[in-house]
């Protein structure tokens, strides 16, 4: 009752009707010009209309920290007729007309939630190459595998974890100590990072960094030389005979040097679902990856600024065979843990987030928030980056990768699933496929989707955080109270994060991935993709994002 007499009086007076309207009016001007950018930010969230289909269609993201938003709409059409309408979404209903869907980004520090759904779609994408499920025969858990780290060679003495370098009484030729003598804690600065810079050789891990992708491709080639040679066939004919599958995981170590951990798989030629023949056994395998590893080499172009030079893997190698069910669990997961940091979280003396982002200018090597050591690889990639006989290498774009250009997670063709049938799979979980036949010629799905807009203002971030740590929070204890989680991966990542019901467009989701938007959305509309090509085309391929940007 009082509530309408006030709008009464408001209707007739208005705020500049009495003296003390007016100074009422003005003070909450006054209280609102005082507010910080995140309050009044706030305070504009929480008068936006359709504000609870927003926090649901974020809860949706799993608290995705920064979502795409897209406007357009999916309709299902029955093929044979043309005309019955299954199923259609629009945003026009929408808050903004718009619907955010996740930006899939690998990377923990860019993006909580999505990093810990591309860990566990990792997860499965190892564990299937090794167990079977998800399409791959179960079969592939007899076939020989061997689990391989690769290293990088020593570049210069770094400080180590546990008991550093024993101390000594020489200096090296730039009066700097060539021993260390101390115990060093994990969370020590130090480790990692050179005893001397002087004479730590950054040329050479820059450059090592830039050839690693080469190096492993002639590691795989040379594997299937060493195969060839055991089975008694040629080079050319061995791959008509056996057939190497691999997925492969790329770490940063404190020093700054990339490491591959790698799942290598001995299938027949048509791949998964066929034996290797019987002479490719998994000694056979790990002898050759061995073998292999101790051998190839990458000659890198001349260059006045360092000479020649021939790049090699470290003499640390780590290959064994993995022989028991019990152990894929494990490995799956011990490689899916990797996955989610980002460089400035592997290596040792790089400020947080301080490496999440492609350099544009010379200048920014310099005010980099990082140790001496990140920063002269850094301004390292730079300088060789403006050599011509280097421009391939493209190694300015990827300074903030070290130099390494190389894709996280990689994957041969046949070794498993894509991460594209694993979210098509999770979509089905959730319900977002309730035609069981979709993408067959009964059903024309066609879709009009185009960009809108990316990112949270400062009062979205907020919520959007709060959904995410509430999610995780369910996780860890959903964890405590279930069997069956490996290395930091979930069985299931379809049952829990989203809040679908049928009838949701979770199908978006599929059509343009957040991690790809220049080409997924920059297009503005693509129609009837198959769900399961996913955002990227499988194949011998990156499956993951880069390292860097
Ligand atoms: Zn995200
Ligand atoms: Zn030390
Ligand atoms: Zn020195």
């Amino acid at each position: 009752m009082t509530a309408v007499i006030v709008d009464v009086d408001r209707a007739s007076s208005g705020p500049f009707g009495s003296v003390s309207a007016r100074r009422a009016y003005l003070a909450g001007l006054d209280r609102l010009a005082g507010l910080g950018t995140v309050e009044r930010d706030l305070v504009r969230l929480g008068q936006m209309p359709g504000l609870a289909r927003w926090v649901e269609q974020v809860k949706a993201t799993g608290g995705c920290a920064h979502p795409v938003y897209l406007s357009g709409s999916t309709t299902a059409v029955d093929g044979a007729t043309g005309e019955v309408v299954l199923r259609s979404y629009s945003t026009r209903g929408e808050p903004g007309e718009r619907l955010a869907v996740r930006c899939r980004n690998r990377r923990a520090s860019r993006c909580a939630s999505c990093s810990y759904q591309y860990a566990g779609d990792t997860f499965h994408l190892v564990r299937a190459g090794l167990a079977g499920g998800k399409g791959i025969g179960a079969g592939v858990a007899s076939h020989p595998r061997a689990f391989v780290t690769l290293t990088a060679p020593s570049f210069g003495r770094v400080h180590r974890e546990g008991v550093c370098r024993p101390a000594r009484r020489d200096v090296c030729v730039h009066g700097a100590p060539v021993g260390c003598g101390r115990v060093h804690e994990a969370s020590d600065p130090l480790v990692g990072q050179p005893l001397c810079a002087g004479c730590y050789d950054y040329t050479g891990h820059v450059l090592w960094h830039a050839h690693a992708g080469v190096l492993w491709t002639r590691f795989t080639d040379t594997v299937y030389h060493r195969l060839a040679r055991v089975g008694g066939v040629g080079r050319s004919a061995v791959r008509r005979v056996v057939r190497v599958s691999a997925v492969k995981v790329a770490e940063y170590q404190r020093r700054g040097a990339v490491h591959f951990h790698a799942v290598i798989r001995l299938d027949g030629p048509d791949g998964p679902g066929q034996a290797p023949p019987g002479w490719a056994s998994a000694g056979v395998l790990v002898e050759a990856v061995r073998s292999a590893a101790g051998a190839v080499s990458v000659p890198v172009p001349e260059s006045a600024a360092y000479g020649t030079r021939a790049l090699r893997f470290g003499a640390q190698l780590d290959v064994r065979a993995l022989d028991s069910a019990l152990t894929d669990g494990q490995m799956a997961g011990y490689l899916a843990k990797y996955v989610g940091k980002s460089v400035s979280v592997s290596v040792g003396g790089a400020g947080a987030g301080s490496l999440d982002r492609r350099l544009v200018a010379a200048g920014q090597v310099r005010a980099l928030r990082a140790s001496t050591h990140v920063r002269a690889l850094v301004g390292t990639c730079w300088r060789l980056g403006g050599l011509p006989e280097l421009q391939h290498l493209r190694l300015r774009a990827w300074a903030h990768a070290l130099g390494y250009r190389g894709h996280c997670v990689t994957k041969t063709r046949a070794y498993s699933v894509t991460y594209g049938l694993l979210r098509a799979e999770r979509a089905d979980h959730m319900g977002a496929r309730p035609l069981a036949e979709a993408g067959s010629d009964a059903v024309v799905v066609e879709r009009r989707w185009r960009y809108v807009s990316s990112g949270h203002s400062p009062a979205e971030a907020l919520v959007a955080a709060g959904i995410a740590a509430d999610l995780a929070t369910e996780r860890d204890l959903a964890r405590d109270l279930r069997p069956g989680w490996v290395g930091g991966a979930r069985r299931d990542p379809g049952r829990v994060g989203g809040s679908w019901s049928p009838g949701r467009p979770l199908d978006v989701d599929l059509v343009v991935g957040g991690g790809d938007r220049a080409t997924g959305l920059a297009g503005g509309v693509r129609r009837g993709p198959s769900r399961a090509e996913g955002r990227r085309s499988p194949g011998d391929d990156p499956v993951g994002d880069r390292h860097g940007g």
